[in-house]
């Protein structure tokens, strides 16, 4: 039913209980799934995305892979690295001016090989076409992967992902009742959306928005919503939704993104110091945050088993610009 994909972490990921962060929290059983274990070039969920975009870049024989993102983009990076891997020339429009000094996931980028372009305010792929133009008339063959690497093709990596949570919940003999994550691009919310209609998972997703900003004049649940319908009609499932039926919890994201708050860094600090592991100042900081907040306010209820849906990001830690310490 899946498409084919090419290769490019190591699945599944691992999945395991949160045992200090449980006591502490005794109305709650709490769980990761550690994306941050895909293994490509530091992991992260693009790397589910990735596998089947490249696939399809390779079926219709193209040479050259174009996307876009931030400077400090997880998804550039992993296309970086997939790109070396599938023999691939890798171009990224990253936001922002070229900085004196490149660090995190910027210099990560460089170090994989890839061909950096900086366009200033446009961070989201708006400047995609014009560099395709460029490219096509080098003779270059051009694939190019949406901002977040978020549409159906993409995400079916997180219907596939659906698919090895199931196997590890019934080997593991867990019933999960909600499942936070950092919603960005969409991708990963819709596929997981798609994934619970198809592999029939039990779970509400509690997707947490990370960006208040729109990706050329569409909201995020737009973007969600059209890659849902998108996946219906491909696996011939008869339904169609309506935006109103799209989730995403808008509570954390008033601050901007990127923007690290005291709610951010107090969450990082949480995981960190009670579990030895290590989120990231832009997403997973918000995302665990606003899960902190959904148990201490008691939003759901008593004797839940809750997951947290680690999606990677780390090397945004190593830049200058953040003042965790
Ligand atoms: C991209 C990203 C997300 C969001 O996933 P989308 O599919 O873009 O919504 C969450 N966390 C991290 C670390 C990411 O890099």
């Amino acid at each position: 039913m899946l498409y084919n994909k090419f290769n490019l972490g190591f699945f599944p990921t691992p999945l395991h209980k949160l045992k200090k962060l449980s006591n502490k929290h005794p109305n709650y059983n709490l769980f990761i799934k550690r994306d941050d274990h895909t293994g490509l070039a530091s992991g992260g969920n693009k790397t589910r995305k990735l596998e089947y975009l490249i696939k399809q870049a390779l079926d219709e024989n193209c040479d050259t892979i174009i996307t876009a993102g931030a400077q400090q983009s997880n998804h550039c990076r992993q296309t970086a690295a997939a790109c070396a891997m599938a023999n691939l020339e890798c171009h990224l429009l990253l936001g922002g001016k070229r900085p004196e000094v490149y660090e995190g996931n910027l210099l990560l980028s460089s170090i994989l090989g890839a061909n950096i372009h900086f366009t200033a305010k446009n961070r989201k792929g708006e400047d995609i076409e014009t560099l395709k133009n460029i490219l096509d008339k080098q003779g270059k063959r051009c694939y190019v992967i949406p901002y977040g690497g978020s549409d159906i093709i993409g995400a079916m990596g997180f219907v596939n992902a659906v698919r090895e949570l199931k196997e590890q919940l019934t080997a593991q003999q867990l019933k999960i009742d909600y499942i936070f994550f950092a919603s960005s691009s969409g991708g990963m919310q819709a596929g997981l959306t798609l994934g619970k209609e198809i592999y029939t998972l039990h779970s509400e997703l509690i997707p947490i928005s990370i960006d208040k900003d729109e990706t050329k004049g569409v909201s995020l649940e737009k973007v969600v919503l059209d890659i849902i319908n998108d996946g219906f009609k491909k696996f011939k499932i008869d339904k169609k939704i309506q935006i109103s039926e799209i989730n995403l919890n808008r509570d954390y994201d008033k601050d901007g993104y990127g923007v690290v708050t005291e709610n951010e860094r107090n969450a990082i600090f949480e995981l960190a110091r009670n579990e030895g592991i290590l989120l990231d100042p832009v997403y997973t900081g918000r995302a665990f945050y606003g899960m902190l907040d959904f148990l201490k306010k008691e939003k759901l209820p008593p004797n839940s088993n809750v997951l947290f849906w680690h999606t990677g990001g780390l090397p945004a830690m190593f830049t200058s610009a953040n003042q965790l310490k």
